[in-house]
């Protein structure tokens, strides 16, 4: 964000502070949450004894949202605030320290064993070398229909800070149950250390939450590990971390993040990867699933399935837990053999 536009909604914000610092309710511990994953892992602890805002819209994508000037009004009243980290909120941090300098805010990210952004298709290079097969010139998707794949690809977001950053690390951990987990644990320590005279409730609150989550990591383990096919191919790179914890084989992806546009040669090689490896399904972002998913789905003769990427929404306690095991079923019906 430029300065310029920074001041702007710093001014525009000045009253509505001015005004809501007389309504707050100050008693209890105000904690400002960056997106859908954080605020249910929080609002898990929680329960009703803080505060607890998320700064995403519904409708917002976590990669590259603006902040509005009522967001400042929450980030001036905030005890705390909890992002998901490793890049992902670089809209969010900035801000804060410039309104807010003395917040704490909570990285979940730090100290998790965070893997490389890689480059979409990466993946496909190794795969290509290790089933190097005749192609056969039917396999070859001509440049009339990659050009025309190209054109639909372009789709409502801007190029903002998300794909063409220095940022090198993938950000999408949360879908991992086990670092969701971790970062629960995180929220646990930050909450009790900003909030100790509810310290208990919310050490009470985390271990059945924590059960949950074991539970889930379980579910997946003992549901995945029974699939005979564990080719994955999808939209955007937010499913890294699932594939790597539960074995799947990420064939491909498109993006590493809704913002950007595949090249005509990535989504060739994906075609023709997809046709090699004779992949059964592909998998489109359940919020966001651009045409060219559906183009690609029909030249490769695959089944488009939707994975949630719990980018988008707002949280309620158990929402983090349920929408990954509505993940979980459709891996598992979309995976398993069609009879
Ligand atoms: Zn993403």
């Amino acid at each position: 964000m430029r300065n310029r536009s920074l001041f702007l909604i710093i001014l525009a914000a000045i009253p509505l502070i001015l005004q809501h610092a007389h309504s707050q309710e100050k008693n209890k511990l105000t904690v400002l949450t960056s997106f859908f994953p954080i605020h249910a892992h929080t609002l898990a602890i929680t329960g009703n004894l803080a505060n607890v805002i998320q700064i995403l819209p519904p409708n917002s994508s976590p990669h590259d949202y603006e902040l509005k000037p009522s967001d400042l009004v929450n980030i001036t009243n905030a005890d705390l605030v909890i992002i998901n980290g490793a890049g992902l909120e670089s809209w969010l941090q900035k801000i804060v320290k410039n309104v807010n300098p003395k917040i704490q805010i909570l990285d979940t990210s730090t100290n998790l064993p965070l893997l490389p952004n890689p480059q979409p298709t990466h993946n496909l290079e190794d795969q290509n070398e290790h089933t190097h097969n005749h192609p056969s010139s039917q396999a070859i998707p001509t440049q009339e229909k990659i050009n025309s794949l190209h054109e639909n690809s372009h789709h409502h977001h801007s190029h903002k800070n998300c794909c063409h950053s220095a940022q090198s690390l993938n950000p999408h951990f949360w879908l991992d149950p086990v670092l969701a987990k971790a970062q629960a644990q995180s929220i646990l320590d930050a909450l009790c250390k900003a909030d100790p005279q509810n310290a208990q409730s919310y050490q009470a609150n985390a271990a059945s939450y924590f059960q949950k989550l074991d539970q889930l990591h379980a579910d997946f383990q003992k549901t995945l590990a029974q699939l005979p096919n564990k080719n994955l191919v999808t939209f955007h790179s937010a499913f890294t971390y699932l594939a790597s914890r539960y074995g799947l084989n990420y064939v491909g992806f498109i993006e590493k993040c809704p913002e950007a546009n595949p090249s005509p040669k990535q989504l060739a090689d994906l075609i023709n990867t997809i046709r090699k490896l004779s992949i059964g399904v592909i998998f489109a972002d359940k919020n966001y699933s651009p045409p060219f998913m559906e183009k690609i789905a029909r030249e490769t003769n695959t089944k488009l399935s939707f994975l949630d990427t719990l980018e988008f929404g707002v949280a309620s306690p158990n929402a983090y837990i349920e929408r990954m095991q509505a993940n979980l079923q459709i891996l598992r019906n979309s995976l398993s053999p069609q009879p």
